[in-house]
């Protein structure tokens, strides 16, 4: 293997530059040359390629976002718009591609795979939902953003005796919601996975007021159904009886941006470092994941094959602190 490809796909977040920058340095330490494809697999079917050297990838660990962009690419869905790439890859001479993504990216990586193109995964999203992994790039930074809000929340809440629901990210999972309720000391936690009623939620927001609590924090993912803003409106039409008044604040698209955390630089340099090394060790089809704290290559079949439980453990912890 002479020419490898990467690209970040699917959703940003603060650690894709440092999982480039691995990939490059790697890639030149083993003899190849690395060529960036922007804006994921969008500028695969468009051939937006260009030769990543080490200079190029210099000085980018610590700026959020991704160099090469990233996109959402429905034709790749499609086994023509797969072939187009297989086209475009040939066209390059790239013989080896990193895909840097979520679920859906990593999908996109097995199926290229399936079309007998050697591709390995590197798991980046900050959801948390990627199945074989410990975790995924760009969960830490995320959760760091996430706490930050909620302490600054906090101060402003004890300080009106409120109740605020905080949205996180999180569509289909509440891994995030779960973890930066944890460290930020939430009061309570709501996910999509666990089904929670609005007796339930007013109980506890209201045994928190006579507790004597000059706040209460309640993080919702996304995803929780029947919503934030039908609970905030259903709260504030009971402000008689849980006692708080009731705001809402929606994190939104700050929970991407930033400056990645030391562990995110760490494991994104890691994980690409992994793939690049994969890519000439024949590990195509496979993903670069963290198990136990050790770099692993998991089987992409293995990776995708199921949705990714939110740990009990986790959950009952949360509900223990909430006191
Ligand atoms: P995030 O977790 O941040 O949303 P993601 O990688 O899961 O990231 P998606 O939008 O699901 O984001 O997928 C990114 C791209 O991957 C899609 O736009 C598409 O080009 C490709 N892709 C997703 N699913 C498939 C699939 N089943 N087959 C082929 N390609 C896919």
């Amino acid at each position: 293997m002479k020419r490898i490809g990467v690209l970040t796909s699917g959703g940003d977040n603060p650690g894709l530059n440092a999982c480039i920058r691995a990939v490059v340095r790697e890639g030149l330490d083993l003899g190849l040359e690395v060529m960036g494809i922007r804006r994921g697999f969008a500028g695969l079917l468009d051939g937006e390629i260009a030769q990543l050297t080490a200079r190029s990838v210099g000085g980018i660990m610590s700026r959020g976002g991704t160099i090469l962009g990233t996109a959402r690419c429905p034709e790749f869905y499609e086994v023509s718009g797969r072939r187009e790439a297989l086209r475009t890859l040939n066209r390059f001479e790239i013989e080896g591609l990193v895909v840097i993504g979520g679920n859906g990216s990593l999908t996109g990586a097995l199926e290229l795979w399936r079309m007998g193109f050697p591709v390995v995964g590197v798991p980046s999203t900050i959801d948390n939902d990627v199945t074989g992994t410990d975790t995924a790039i760009g969960v830490d930074t995320a959760l760091n953003t996430i706490i930050d809000a909620i302490d600054k929340i906090k101060d402003t809440a004890t300080s009106h005796n409120r109740a605020f629901l905080i949205e996180t990210m999180g569509r289909h999972c509440g891994y995030l919601a779960l973890a930066s309720g944890i460290a930020g000391g939430a009061e309570i936690v709501l996910v999509p996975e666990v089904e929670t009623t609005y007796d339930e939620i007013t109980d506890k927001i209201e045994a928190a007021y006579i507790r004597g609590k000059p706040h209460c924090i309640i993080v919702v993912a996304e995803g929780w159904k029947p919503g934030t803003e039908a609970l905030a409106e259903y709260l504030s039409s009971r402000q008689e009886t849980v006692g708080f008044s009731v705001r809402l604040t929606r994190l939104g698209y700050v929970q991407r941006g930033g400056s990645a955390s030391a562990l995110d630089r760490i494991l994104a340099t890691r994980l690409g470092a992994a793939a690049a090394r994969g890519l000439v060790e024949g590990h195509g089809g496979h993903m670069a994941a963290l198990a136990q704290n050790a770099v692993t290559m998991v089987p992409l079949p293995d990776a995708l094959s199921c949705t990714k439980e939110l740990s009990s453990q986790m959950w009952e912890l949360a509900q223990v602190m909430e006191r």
